[in-house]
């Protein structure tokens, strides 16, 4: 097992992987920016090292600070968390490199997944259901106009490199597509160097539906079912649940399996996400692969019991995955609420600043991942995401009704935050009833 993590992130998610790596038995550092230098997070590592100034270009991006930071704490391994150089296979290469353990897939799985053609390609092979489009990137632009005229209008254009949501056309007709194809070659191109795009289906009414998989470097692969996460805002996750509410559960067997065979082929070590569109029928269809942790990854573990970050350690200190798939079970239902310092009313305008008051809910079935608490002054260069509250309940309506109570229990000032917005949501009949796509909260803020 590993001596010494360094975790190369920031706020709750610091905190969660010092959680585990202590549960373990094993040392942490914290490399920080001078803006975080107060971060309560910090007071739980065992060391830290400060690696610059707040822009994260310059601090929680430089792969060579990070680097020395291990080198002279003497880490032999480095947790990356969820964004920042989370999915960054160069990150990972150089980690290798020199001789420090990346806590997550081998670079070459992360680029085979990470790139969108080539993860589609093994999908296919492994029967993980993808969208009717182009066989991989266009090369020839009448070539996808006569797939699209096959598969039907709409269609979406998308960059096999994309990332955030960039990159994207929907095009509603020939005339559209063409021009889509070319606008979205040069965004690619200027984006992420590499103009490569590809057509396929798009779904007007859809939910978001994601497996959560582990995989070790002997073989193994399993998934710990699904999440639900089609509550959101400009494509910003802002309620999760596991398990998906509704889904036959044949089909939910179905395209679970075949997410663990694709990150199986993928010889892929660690937690991966395949990320799927479901519509009105039920079909599936794969989105892409988060080759990470996720922020919602707490749900999953609230209903299998199964602790995902400090599975991802033993992974990558070379154990085997401790239980088979026939081990692993769900039980009740699990929600999750992001709570952002943002104010709902005002364009969700981010709350930097000083929380002066902080009450947190607590009781049997709540959990909360946060950084913050009274006293904690939010810097303004990051996320906006203060705490994650979740819940678990027997079912999907107690857990609802138990999500409430805590809402209204959940105290913070005088900072804004989105937790008037999720109560409010959680008494929304598109919620409730599970009758929801991933536009509703959207129409329904419009309103
Ligand atoms: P990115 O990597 O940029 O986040 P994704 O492939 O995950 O790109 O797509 C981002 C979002 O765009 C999805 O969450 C979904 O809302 C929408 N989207 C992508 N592809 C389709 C599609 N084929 N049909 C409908 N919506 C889509």
């Amino acid at each position: 097992m590993f001596k010494r993590i360094l975790i190369a992130n920031r706020g709750e998610i610091a905190l969660r992987v010092i959680r585990a790596a202590k549960e373990l038995g094993i040392g942490t550092v914290c490399v920080y920016s001078t803006a975080d230098r107060d971060g309560p997070w910090l007071e739980h590592a065992d060391q830290k090292v400060c690696i610059g100034p707040p822009p994260a270009k310059d601090s929680y991006l430089r792969i060579d600070r990070i680097i020395a930071a291990a080198e002279i704490t003497h880490a032999d391994a480095i947790h990356p968390g969820y964004g920042f150089l989370s999915e960054n296979a160069h990150f990972a290469e150089v980690c290798r490199d020199c001789h420090i353990q990346f806590i997550g897939p081998s670079p070459e799985a992360m680029s085979q997944l990470g790139d969108k053609v080539n993860c589609k390609r093994l999908a296919k092979r492994t029967g993980t259901p993808v969208f009717p489009g182009t066989d991989g990137a266009i090369e020839e632009v009448d070539e996808a106009v006569r797939v699209a005229h096959e598969i039907g209008f709409p269609v979406i254009v998308k960059a096999s490199a994309g990332g955030g949501g960039r990159g994207m056309r929907i095009a509603r007709d020939e005339s559209q597509l063409r021009e889509g194809i070319e606008t979205a070659q040069r965004e690619a191109l200027a984006a992420f160097g590499n103009g490569a795009v590809y057509v396929e289906k798009f779904l007007e009414h859809a939910r978001h539906f994601e497996v959560q998989t582990l995989g070790d470097n002997h073989g193994n692969a399993v998934h710990l079912f699904e999440r639900d996460c089609s509550s959101q805002r400009r494509h910003q996750k802002l309620v999760e649940e596991a398990p998906a509410p509704g889904v036959d559960p044949e089909k939910r067997r179905r395209v679970c399996e075949s997410a663990a065979a694709l990150i199986r082929a993928a010889k892929y070590c660690g937690a991966a996400t395949c990320e799927f569109l479901m519509d009105r029928e039920q079909n599936f269809y794969m989105l892409e692969v988060n080759t990470r942790v996720q922020v919602e990854h707490p749900v999953t573990e609230m209903i299998t019991g199964v602790d995902i970050v400090k599975t991802m350690i033993r992974a990558a200190a070379g154990e085997t995955l401790p239980f088979t798939q026939d081990e692993i079970s769900a039980k009740g239902h699990a929600i999750e609420c992001r709570i952002n310092a943002e104010d709902p009313d005002r364009g969700f305008m981010p709350q930097a600043g000083l929380i002066e008051r902080w009450s947190a809910p607590s009781g049997p079935g709540i959990r909360l991942d946060s950084h913050a608490r009274a006293g904690y002054r939010i810097p303004p260069n990051y996320d906006s995401m203060i705490g994650k509250l979740i819940v678990h309940g027997a079912s999907r309506d107690a857990a609802i009704a138990k999500m409430k109570d805590a809402l209204k229990a959940f105290e913070i000032g005088p900072i804004k935050t989105t937790i008037p917005l999720h109560l409010k949501l959680m008494d929304h009949p598109d919620f409730r009833n599970a009758t929801f796509d991933i536009h509703f909260v959207e129409r329904w803020l419009k309103k």
